[in-house]
């Protein structure tokens, strides 16, 4: 039963979320597709419209898997332009498991973003590192961005990921999250749960012939708090001026945040 699986799902632990996603990095993207219908591609243009880099920004995409985010950073400081001399913008790619960085170095390759062995892409410098969002490999104050998307809810302590973030951030930087979150009416919530719970697992039998992944992705979303108590999380690590905006009537959320 549903519940029977929320009991099993919530003994969760660091290391099946990785193996989750070494099994499915490969058809990661094509999954994502078909669960929202492309719609994540829209909420990803919105997250980083509302980031708004500049020249000299640099980004720590944290639980980047196959550079979503990042390249949408590329392509967005690429749009306002040359960089004027000395302020050079960058992004780390950084996600827990190599399979997803493997396969966003590919795609970064085959689309342009980076040549082989060249580290820069229209200007903005870009790495790749593999490491956990809660003890991050970065110094403190060391960005003035860091994104999450659709990865803090993977995440087993995610004090530890907000704590973390704001120990990389420099002071004035910015913390944005972009996460599934909850919706205000019960009846909206009713038919998404029949979609969720009944349509998400089928797609995941047949295009990644896996069904358990997709069944953990609908129970992680339900267990991930709810748009006002993570904001005041962000606010306990430290966070001032947090905000959050719905994206799809709360299906998403995307949570903004500063240190100052
Ligand atoms: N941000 C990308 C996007 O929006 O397409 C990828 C999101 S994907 C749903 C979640 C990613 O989180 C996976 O690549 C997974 O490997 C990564 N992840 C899970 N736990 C993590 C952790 N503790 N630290 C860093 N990355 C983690």
């Amino acid at each position: 039963t549903h519940f029977g699986l929320k009991l099993s799902m919530s003994k969760r632990n660091g290391k099946k979320v990785h193996n989750v996603f070494e099994t499915v990095a490969e058809k990661y993207d094509v999954m994502n597709d078909a669960m929202s219908l492309g719609i994540h591609r829209i909420w990803k243009d919105i997250f980083m419209q509302r980031l708004a880099p500049t020249h000299g920004t640099k980004l720590l995409d944290v639980a980047g898997g196959t550079g979503d985010i990042s390249f949408r950073y590329i392509n967005y400081l690429k749009n306002l332009g040359p960089a004027p001399e000395g302020r050079p913008s960058s992004v780390t790619v950084c996600d827990i498991n190599q399979a997803m960085l493997d396969v966003g170095r590919a795609r970064a390759e085959k689309q342009g973003y980076t040549g082989p062995g060249a580290g820069s892409s229209c200007g903005v410098h870009v790495s790749w590192a593999c490491g956990d969002a809660e003890a991050l490999p970065a110094p403190s104050d060391s960005c003035t961005a860091y994104t999450i998307a659709f990865g803090i809810r993977n995440c087993t302590h995610v004090d530890k990921v907000l704590e973390e973030a704001y120990r990389v951030l420099s002071p004035g930087g910015r913390f944005m999250c972009l996460e599934f979150s909850h919706l205000p009416n019960d009846a909206l919530q009713w038919a998404y749960d029949r979609y969720s719970f009944q349509v998400i697992p089928v797609l995941g039998q047949l295009i990644a012939g896996q069904w358990k992944p997709y069944q953990y992705l609908v129970e992680s979303i339900r267990q991930f708090p709810n748009q006002e108590k993570f904001k005041s999380m962000i606010e306990d690590a430290g966070f001032r001026q947090v905000t959050y905006e719905n994206l799809t009537f709360g299906v998403c959320a995307i949570h903004s945040g500063f240190k100052i």
